[in-house]
């Protein structure tokens, strides 16, 4: 598979770019919602709590998937200073563009993507027995 041209990589990187302000940006946006609701919340009864511990929950996991997201792109940016994005991790193949423009954070080619994902999965099932 060929490596990965110079302009195929810039404009990967500024897929990157545009997401990383987007998460960056809606994890500010949350962050200020939830502490404007903390401070205007005084709930008048259960289910007022209940709704505000609910809302809370949902931002979280929004939240920890933008950070997970932001993380991501971190780790392509520092592959990308090494020259080693768009090679895959775990075998050391040129990853294909196509998958890059889906996911330009991949760090595995598709084949040991699968491989990485049947083996979490047997360890989930393991684990879980
Ligand atoms: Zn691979």
């Amino acid at each position: 598979m060929p490596i990965l041209t110079p302009e195929q990589i810039g404009y990967l990187s500024k897929l990157m770019d545009a997401r990383f302000d987007r998460e960056i940006e809606e994890i500010r946006a949350v962050r200020e919602r939830v502490r404007d609701e903390r401070e205007e919340a005084v709930p008048a009864d259960w289910l007022d709590v209940a709704l505000a511990e609910t809302t809370l929950a949902t931002d979280d996991a929004v939240i920890n998937q933008d950070l997970a997201d932001v993380r991501d792109i971190i780790s392509a940016r520092e592959r990308r200073a090494a020259g080693t994005y768009g090679i895959c991790t775990d075998c050391g193949d040129s990853i294909a563009y196509e998958r890059l423009l889906a996911y330009p954070t991949a760090k595995r080619c598709i084949h040991c993507q699968r491989l990485y994902e049947q083996s979490k999965a047997v360890r989930e099932i393991l684990r879980a027995s």
